[in-house]
């Protein structure tokens, strides 16, 4: 079983995901392969692509003003946090005043200790909720990664996932790849330590980076119940974090009924550009709204089920699953690529839990 808000998890070695580690890891031997887009004069979006532990973070925005940086988001390992501070050093000899945790998966903030050595009066900045979920989630979650690891090379010696099932011969293939590659993350994640926001807001903070405006704004709940985006209104850039990542959503977690107003609220951001979570920037609104229609059509069908079988409380998803079809969407989504088409069928169906557990929680 998934747990739902370990996502970075989700996406290295660490549980037993082969079919989607398949889908989405192309690129072993691409070590510490980054795209660097420049957005505007002085603001950069690095995506980062998976190492060949199996492990990604998500992306990296950097707005340099004349005084200091602003960064959002501090990557999976505390290693790609390193290089990207190289990189921002390459840019600019200005501080990283503020770091910026859109949400509190660890594929965004593990690197937050790493930045705040480097730049020790930095301000790490998040919406309360997702303070108060990474003080909760991440102190564990820092604790278990390294046993999580040495357990997953013990059963993968044994033959075996770490849910005890044999491994097929394409989950064998998929990790006889990572499995020398583990040791650099089990270092890393021997010493990680965690790092929890220094400054919190409920609905905006502005800050002036010197001759640089840049609103932290809280739109509503999406992705998580703390969903941070960045707007910048004179380039006319908005920084998304994971409400929305490309070419397939994540929707391991999340309130979609609410996160449709969410993307709406963005998308009525004066912007030209938006930079997801994951994956490459946008320089339309219609990938938004592509996400808001199928999370729409979702919590419709769902609902639709909930008025012939009545008070959700009393059923499971079980009751409600059948009763909703989103492949219309997948050919939006996926085109004619198959790792795709499996992928959005298996983001499909995680959506349909989290809208069935948003509608019972009413
Ligand atoms: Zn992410």
């Amino acid at each position: 079983m998934v747990n739902s808000f370990d996502r970075a998890v989700l996406r290295s070695v660490c549980l037993s995901l082969a079919a989607l580690l398949l889908a989405t890891t192309p690129l072993f031997g691409d070590t510490n392969e980054r795209r660097v887009t420049k957005l505007a004069d002085g603001v950069y979006a690095i995506e980062h692509k998976y190492l060949n532990d199996g492990s990604s973070s998500g992306n990296t925005t950097v707005i340099i003003g004349d005084r200091e940086v602003l960064v959002v988001d501090s990557c999976y390992r505390p290693s790609s946090a390193s290089e990207d501070i190289a990189q921002i050093r390459q840019w600019t000899n200005k501080p990283v005043g503020y770091l910026l945790n859109t949400h509190f998966h660890n594929d965004h903030n593990n690197g937050n200790k790493t930045y705040l050595d480097a730049f020790p009066s930095l301000a790490i900045v998040a919406q309360e909720e997702t303070k108060k979920d990474m003080d909760l989630i991440q102190p564990g979650n820092v604790a278990r990664a390294p046993g999580e690891i040495e357990a997953f090379v013990a059963a993968f010696k044994q033959g075996k996932a770490q849910d005890g099932h044999t491994l097929s011969d394409d989950e064998k293939k998929l990790y006889e790849n990572i499995i020398p590659n583990l040791q650099p993350l089990l270092a890393e994640f021997k010493t990680m330590v965690y790092q929890s926001p220094t400054l919190t807001f409920t609905d905006k903070i502005d800050i002036d980076l010197g001759n640089r405006q840049v609103q932290v704004k809280f739109l509503g709940r999406g992705n998580t119940s703390g969903d941070a985006i960045v707007y910048l209104p004179k380039e006319k850039i908005v920084v998304a974090g994971d409400l929305l990542v490309k070419p397939i959503p994540y929707t391991y977690d999340g309130y979609p009924a609410d996160w449709v107003q969410t993307l709406h609220r963005m998308g009525e951001l004066d912007a030209t550009t938006f930079v997801p979570g994951h994956g490459p920037v946008l320089h339309d609104k219609a990938y938004l709204y592509l996400v808001a229609d199928l999370m729409q059509s979702a919590v419709d069908q769902v609902r639709a089920r909930i008025r012939q079988i009545g008070f959700p409380g009393g059923h499971t998803v079980d009751d409600v699953k059948g009763s909703v079809d989103l492949t219309p969407f997948r050919a939006r989504f996926a085109g004619d690529d198959k790792d795709l088409q499996s992928q959005f069928d298996e983001m499909a169906n995680q959506l349909v839990k989290i809208t069935f557990s948003e509608a019972a929680q009413r």
